[in-house]
């Protein structure tokens, strides 16, 4: 699969999509980043349609994009491919409510935490 990189090819890869349900599945609205620990993933009904991780980089950037004083958790925040921590999802498409989501694994310490966020193309940014 190769990455995506700027938020042209982002919006693209989910261009043409059927618009998003009312959502039933376990996931929750996830507006902004949630643990994968307090919702449930269904896997059998998300399929990955792309990735922004590029495994030629070793170290993906930590910073994070916020123009608009938004913060990490924010439901606003800019998806920006190239920045902290779109810069190491993948998109899914849940085939139950035809949304797309974001998901990475946030590592701290010795903890794992896979987070979630629905992707909403008018959030999309670089
Ligand atoms: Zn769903």
């Amino acid at each position: 699969m190769t990455p995506l990189k700027t938020a042209d090819e982002l919006r693209a890869a989910i261009a043409g999509a059927a618009p998003p349900r009312t959502c039933s599945c376990a996931l929750g609205a996830c507006a902004g980043w949630e643990s994968l620990a307090e919702y449930r993933w269904e896997a059998g009904q998300m399929t990955q349609v792309a990735t922004l991780r590029d495994p030629a980089v070793d170290e993906p950037t930590l910073e994070e994009f916020h123009p608009g004083g938004t913060r990490y958790e924010s439901p606003q925040a800019p998806v920006a491919p190239a920045f902290f921590p779109y810069n190491r999802c993948d998109v899914w498409h849940c085939q139950r409510c035809d949304r797309h989501l974001l998901r990475y694994t946030e590592f701290g310490g010795y903890n794992v935490d896979p987070r979630v966020r629905a992707l909403v193309p008018e959030n999309i940014a670089d």
